[in-house]
């Protein structure tokens, strides 16, 4: 883990986080700058950098990342309506935090623009 990565320091709770959620591999926490009404975060306690570095052996952490997402949706009330789950990757992708992780945006209606 790099020594200043802000999302393993709220997974070993070195730093406080709006935690909602985990499981034994992946966290749910309030994004600090929400942009919609839901604005969650699902993320690995394992440091990987972007969702490029997934390999064949993270099956199991991508379908978890999933499947916690949408129970967490589910319990903030927006499996009826929908939401979306997005992942930013790299500079262009819009990544700002090197800490592969996942939005779970909802609770308004979305532009249909992604970029
Ligand atoms: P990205 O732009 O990398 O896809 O998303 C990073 C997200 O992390 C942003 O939505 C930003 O608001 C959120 N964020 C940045 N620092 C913190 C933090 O310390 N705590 C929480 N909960 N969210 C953060
Ligand atoms: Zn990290």
């Amino acid at each position: 883990m790099p020594d200043d990565c802000i999302f393993c320091k709220i997974g070993t709770g070195e730093i406080k986080g709006d935690v909602l959620d985990h499981d034994d591999m992946v966290l749910v926490l309030n994004d600090l700058h929400p942009q919609a009404p839901v604005h969650l975060l699902v993320l690995p306690f394992r440091h990987i950098s972007s969702v490029a570095d997934l390999g064949e052996a993270d099956g199991e952490l991508i379908s978890r990342m999933v499947l916690v997402a949408n129970r967490a949706a589910a319990q903030q009330g927006l499996a009826e309506k929908g939401y979306r789950l997005a992942i930013n990757c790299g500079i262009e992708g819009g990544q700002t935090v090197e800490h592969l992780h996942m939005h779970v945006l909802g609770g308004r209606q979305l532009s249909g623009a992604l970029g």
